[in-house]
Order: structure tokens, then C-alpha cells, then sequence
């Protein structure tokens, strides 16, 4: 049994980053399973500062405190294993655009995602034929309309129609839900802590889960950090990362109290350690609502 945090490296962790990966090592820590860390860097293979990056985001977790088991895994080394799992689903090549897609489908979800409408589902031979002359072809699973129900430790019951997802882009690379579940199912993952902006991925990925032989983890995604303007967290914030917060003289073992208090596991004035909150990690009394950062330093003291 194995819990994980799972970053991509596209920027340095911000405090939001790193606040889910507090609360996915006490989730994992506190009910006895191991922590895994695995870095989702398919989107970023051909990206040359992606391991520098990445590289950085390992040191900042562990300078916090918090520490894995096991070899970090590497999504861009286990491509044979996408390809392999995407062999033995019911899958079929797409040639829409999101233009397209857009124009064909229903009202987009709250987080922004549209169902894809199976314009492609039914071409015939010919029709494919004439389309891979234009455009190389996205592959999508055949999901038939599946309805899947997860339980999220704090959301509850969430249900979602699992859409015919993409499972290999056009571009080649394997798309993010079927990498994430092919791992999840081979690392023996079966608690996904994560950040609340990707709870309506996880019907799609608890169905593909059950596809692969697997059984659906526990969830909690996490509320998201905000800034002092109420935004979600952004790259271009200021004194997010642990480097910005160390150039304003705040250290990392503050950072680390200061996101404990945010989660109401450490009181006004003590500091803590990781491995002392363990025993006072409830998931089911974390806070639900956004978390705004400290807008300059003074708020970490
Ligand atoms: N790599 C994803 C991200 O950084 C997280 C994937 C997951 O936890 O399922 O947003």
C-alpha cells in the first residue's frame, strides 16, 4: 500500500505544490504506507532544463522535511509501459481539433473540460485514411458511456461520465490520466492525495484503473492555495517558492510550520517537524476552505 506526490517539472513547487505534498506524506505516513515520489515530466521530455527542474523540486521536498521510499520514478523512462497498456485497451484514433471539439460538444464542466461528443468513434476506413493525410491522429479510449462513482475524503461521492478520453495525444506522447493510472496500478498506489483541480479527472481515472486490473484508490484532493488576491497560485506570484521565501529571510523549517498551520495541525507559536504531526493528522478535519499565503514575509514568523 502506497501513497504518492506526483509533480510535474514545469516550474519550481510553489507553496500550493508543496502544501499537498505535506498533506499526501501525512496521509501516506499516518496509516502506515509507503511514500512514493514520481515525477510526471512526459509533457516536458524534450524540455532540457526538465531534470534540473525536477532535480530542484526533490531537494525543496526534502529540505521540508519529507522523504520517499524506494527510487524516485521517472515517467519519461517507462514509456514501454504506456504503450503496452494502451495495446490492450479498446482504442480509436481522433482527428478533431479542440476547436472543433468545442464547437461539437456540450457545455464545458466547471473545471473547464469538455466531454469529448465521439465525433470519431465511427469513421470508416476510408474516412481515417483521408484524415491521417491532414492531421496525425490522437488515440482515445472506447468508454462506451461508463458512469463511475469515487469517494473522495473530502469531497465525498463524486460521479462523472467517463468520456472517451485521450490516451495517446497526436503528438505521440501518452496523455497525463493514462500515465498516471498505468503508475498508480504498477506502484501498488492506492491513496492519491492531490490538489482539488484535478478531482473531476479522478471518475476517469478510478474507471481506467478498474480497465487495467486494478483496484480504485482512496482520494482527497486538497482545497487550493490562493494568493492575497484570491487567485489560484501562479508561477508569476511573488515569494511562493522556497528559494523566493529563503531570499526574504524565511527558512524552510518556518515554511514548514507555517504550511502545518494553515492545516490546523500546529498551533501560534510552536514549531514543528514533520514526523511530529503524524499523530495529529486527521484528513477528515482538514480545512475545506482555500488557503491564502502570507503576502510578505512577516506572516511566517
Ligand atoms: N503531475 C500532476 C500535477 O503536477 C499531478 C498528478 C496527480 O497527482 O495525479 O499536477
Amino acid at each position: 500500500m502506497a501513497g504518492r506526490f506526483a509533480p510535474s517539472p514545469t516550474s519550481p513547487l510553489h507553496l500550493g505544490n508543496l502544501r499537498t505534498a505535506l498533506v499526501a506524506w501525512l496521509a501516506a505516513r499516518s496509516s502506515g504506507r509507503k511514500m512514493l515520489l514520481r515525477i510526471e515530466d512526459l509533457d516536458q521530455q524534450r524540455v532540457s532544463a526538465a531534470p534540473a527542474v525536477a532535480n530542484a523540486q526533490i531537494a525543496d521536498l526534502q529540505s521540508l522535511g519529507l522523504d520517499f521510499d524506494g527510487d524516485v520514478v521517472w515517467q519519461s523512462s517507462r514509456l514501454q509501459r504506456y504503450a503496452a497498456a494502451v495495446a490492450g485497451l479498446p482504442t480509436y484514433e481522433c482527428f478533431c481539433t479542440r476547436r472543433e471539439i468545442a464547437e461539437a460538444a456540450s457545455a464545458p464542466h466547471g473545471d473547464g473540460y469538455r466531454p469529448y461528443p465521439s465525433t470519431c468513434a465511427h469513421l470508416s476506413d476510408a474516412e481515417r485514411a483521408e484524415r491521417r493525410e491532414t492531421r496525425p491522429p490522437a488515440l482515445r479510449v472506447r468508454a462506451e458511456g461508463a458512469v463511475e462513482t469515487v469517494t473522495d475524503g473530502l469531497a465525498g461521492q463524486v460521479t462523472g461520465v467517463v468520456d472517451d478520453f485521450v490516451v495517446v495525444r497526436s503528438d505521440g506522447v501518452p496523455a497525463y490520466n493514462l500515465a498516471v493510472v498505468v503508475d498508480d496500478v504498477a506502484q501498488g498506489v492506492d491513496q492519491v492525495v492531490r490538489g482539488d483541480d484535478l478531482l473531476s479527472s479522478s471518475p476517469r481515472q478510478a474507471w481506467l484503473t478498474r480497465r487495467l486490473g486494478g483496484s480504485v484508490a482512496q482520494y482527497l484532493h486538497v482545497p487550493l492555495v490562493v494568493n492575497a488576491d484570491g487567485r489560484r497560485l501562479a508561477k508569476r506570484d511573488r515569494s511562493v517558492t522556497l528559494a523566493d521565501l529563503a531570499a526574504d529571510g524565511v527558512s524552510p523549517d518556518r515554511v514548514l510550520t507555517g504550511l502545518a498551520r494553515s492545516l490546523g495541525l500546529a498551533g501560534a507559536t510552536e514549531s514543528v517537524t514533520p514526523a511530529q504531526l503524524v499523530n495529529r493528522f486527521d484528513a477528515r478535519a482538514l480545512p475545506r476552505e482555500q488557503w491564502a499565503v502570507p503576502s510578505d514575509a512577516t506572516g511566517w514568523s
